[in-house]
């Protein structure tokens, strides 16, 4: 049997391991436009959320049968609100988040393609399903609902703590990160998730630099290595079917709309992908099982911010307030989802549903 996957970024990696993994007669077959993983995926930190999983999220990965390694763990978050205002916690627990590299040096990317590799996949560069229908659609953002800007920089000094700023007048829908890695190294992005609004994001991303203290001191003494940017998209597909063809990762709208991490989404519906095809299963059931939860809050809490302007900002400075009982992570968590809750609520809750329901009529997913 020879299964054909269209697009060699992490779902459709995950996609094919996962064939290989379950039936080792499956022939494999990738094809990637790009003309290699260095063209595609510049060098930068990601982060993967491991708060809200009961298991550590790099050992599932382990266990779906994935050799993911050096995963970089984060057990600090600090929100900065402005000039001199951060409000800090600390995990007491496990990490909250785990950092990764991308691109070719000891990157998640490498990793997948050198596991594809062992496992006797074809990967074709320079290459395309012109007229033939894959079996997986991986083949990344279709529309480009978010856009981030940044840099990646060596030689910073903290590797502990993702830093969030958020503030509306430096990022408007949207927010800057400073996401570590082990071997000091850290990527700083901006992002716009609103794709009506035009920001000027490079512009923006400078002023950061120049006026918030807590991330010129950041950056102070590190050197920048490169600048990066790119986009993204996000929608709740009905399906993500189209006749003998699954679509997956980000092509299939998978892309968290509120923060957007997609890591995660990708390595699950290319594992799931191959699960269906493999056992017969209902792709569309078990991705809906799996993801849809945190796809809606997501794309609720995008929506309520970009139409409502119930910003995270104001959020946090209510937190702000109370920050002297909010001893620890946990205790940030959970006032934080009360918060949330109260915030939406006078967004009214049937607006945003049908906000929502329009934006995912208006964006199809799983046309070619
Ligand atoms: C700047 C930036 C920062 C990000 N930071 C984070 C983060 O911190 N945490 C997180 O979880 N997520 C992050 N994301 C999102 C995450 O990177 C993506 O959601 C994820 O990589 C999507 O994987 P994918 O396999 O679906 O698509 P992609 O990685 O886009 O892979 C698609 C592949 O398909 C190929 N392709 C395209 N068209 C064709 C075609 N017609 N035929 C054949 N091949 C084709 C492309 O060359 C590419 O290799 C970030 C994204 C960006 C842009």
């Amino acid at each position: 049997m020879e299964k054909k996957i269209a697009g060699a970024g992490i779902s459709g990696l995950s996609a094919a391991i996962t064939l290989k993994n379950l039936r080792k007669d499956i022939n494999v077959i990738i094809r990637d436009k790009s003309s290699s993983i260095k063209e595609k995926v510049p060098r930068g930190v990601n982060a993967i959320r491991n708060y809200g999983n009961n298991t550590d999220i790099q050992k599932h990965y382990q266990n779906l049968g994935f050799k993911l390694r050096n995963f970089h763990p984060i057990t600090r978050q600090a929100f900065i609100l402005g000039k001199n205002k951060t409000i800090e916690f600390e995990s007491e627990n496990k990490p909250i988040f785990y950092s990764t590299m991308r691109g070719t040096k000891s990157s998640i990317d490498k990793m997948l393609i050198e596991q594809a590799l062992e496992l006797e996949i074809t990967i074709d560069w320079n290459s395309s399903y012109e007229k033939e229908k894959p079996d997986i659609n991986a083949t990344g953002a279709k529309y480009s609902h978010c856009i981030g800007y940044g840099q990646h920089f060596e030689d910073v000094e903290e590797t502990e703590t993702i830093y969030v700023l958020q503030n509306h007048k430096y990022c408007p829908f949207g927010y800057m990160c400073i996401l570590p890695y082990s071997n000091n190294e850290a990527t700083l992005i901006l992002g716009n998730f609103n794709p009506s609004k035009k920001i000027p994001l490079k512009e923006n991303y400078k002023r950061i630099l120049n006026e918030i203290p807590q991330i010129r001191d950041y950056t102070n003494g590190a050197t920048v290595k490169y600048d990066l940017h790119g986009v993204g998209n996000f929608g709740i597909p009905t399906t993500s079917k189209n006749g003998s063809t699954i679509f997956v990762g980000e092509r299939a709208g998978f892309l968290e709309a509120y923060r957007g991490y997609g890591i995660h989404n990708a390595i699950i519906s290319g594992y799931l992908a191959a699960l269906s095809i493999v056992n017969g299963s209902d792709y569309d059931k078990l991705w809906k099982e799996m993801l849809h939860k945190s796809l809606e809050h997501g794309l609720m809490r995008r929506l309520a911010e970009n139409k409502m302007n119930i910003s995270s900002e104001r959020i946090l400075n209510k937190l702000f307030e109370k920050k002297t009982l909010l001893t620890s992570w946990d205790k940030f968590r959970s006032e934080l989802k009360i918060i949330e809750k109260e915030f939406l609520r006078t967004a009214d809750l049937n607006f945003l549903q049908e906000s929502m329901s329009e934006w995912n009529e208006k964006y199809k997913f799983i046309s070619d």
